[in-house]
């Protein structure tokens, strides 16, 4: 019998009001397993819904319909009170570290913190030892506990933010992003940094990104979105190099390649046209206005999640 797995996100919705009459559809109809242990990447252009979904999962939003079991637990309609002591399970690291850390705190108080919201400790002096231990898990020193967010490079605070989330060896870190706003060079190292971790504590990872390339290198798994909803979900080997979807395949047409050749060749297959608004999606296929195999069947019928065969799964009329 397979296992459960630690997060099953089922239907998932969130719409936000948008003016008189107006709703902004950002997830809609949204599912997805993560297995423990494991790393489900999540990938789209920017305005396809996939933090709105990620900031959902950790009830950050109200879920507007569909249901969210993490670890056995249902949490889709819990308070922000009876989600309290569930937080321990599931956090969050955030794109922007900077605007994440509190300025006025020095990084020991922003990684105890936590920790005595928690009840871990009873005070600042008993958590010394799991910060320290904490920062030097991430790469940083002791040393390091006394400064403030700005005295340190996007890199370190990115660090310091990693090490606030993994404090509480929560079982589902949500990656919001998490690399987007470093230097490539610091990139590596970052996510060298959750593989390491994960591989040690068993985490699961939800990872936000944009960047196809980066999200295949950390996944087992990967699922694509397209203004809000999910097109294409499968193995991370299976959705890279034989993606199904016509807008995988323009995702990854759009991944950056050093062969000049293979550059041009990508070029012919990515995406063309901007990303239509969430307030009316299209009718039908959602991606039917840039699709280059639109028929007038996509402009009409929504095309239903369909499995093609070991749990490689796409929305799309060509494989109905
Ligand atoms: Fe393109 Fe139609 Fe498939 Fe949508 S359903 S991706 S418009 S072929």
């Amino acid at each position: 019998m397979s296992k459960q797995p630690i997060l099953e996100v089922s239907n998932l919705k969130k719409y936000f009001p948008a003016g008189r009459h107006q709703t902004v559809h950002a997830v809609d109809d949204v599912s997805f397993s993560l297995e423990q242990g494991k790393t489900l990447g999540l990938v789209g252009e920017s305005g396809c819904g996939k933090s709105t979904c990620a900031r959902t999962v950790i009830r950050m939003y109200d879920v507007t319909e569909g249901k969210i079991v993490l670890d056995g637990t249902d949490i889709t309609n819990l308070s922000q009170k009876e989600m309290k002591p569930l937080r321990k399970k599931m956090q969050m690291i955030f794109q922007d570290p900077y605007a994440s850390l509190n300025a006025r705190m020095t990084v020991r108080d922003i990684i105890a913190e936590p920790l005595l919201a928690h009840g871990i400790v009873s005070g600042k002096s008993q958590s010394n030892d799991l910060v320290y231990e904490m920062l030097e898990r991430v790469g940083l020193t002791r040393e390091h506990a006394g400064r403030y967010a700005h005295e340190f490079s996007g890199g370190q605070r990115q660090r310091v933010g990693i090490a606030r989330a993994l404090v509480l060896q929560p079982d589902v870190v949500i990656c919001d992003e998490p690399i987007s706003a470093l230097d490539v060079s610091i990139q590596a190292q970052v996510i060298n940094l959750l593989k390491d971790y994960q591989e040690e504590k068993g985490t699961s990872y939800l990872f936000i990104a944009h960047d196809l390339s980066m999200v295949r290198y950390v996944s087992n798994d990967i699922g694509v979105m397209y203004l809000g909803k999910l097109v294409e979900i499968g193995d991370a080997e299976e959705v890279n190099f034989h993606p199904l979807h016509p807008y995988t395949k323009g995702l990854l047409g759009s991944v950056p390649v050093a062969n000049p050749r293979l550059a041009r060749q990508k070029k012919k297959s990515s995406i063309e046209g901007d990303i239509p608004s969430p307030i009316n999606p299209p009718s039908g296929c959602r991606f039917h206005t840039r699709c280059p195999h639109a028929t007038a069947r996509c402009a009409e019928e929504l095309p239903a999640m369909k499995d093609v065969g070991g749990g490689h799964c796409v929305a799309c009329h060509l494989y109905a």
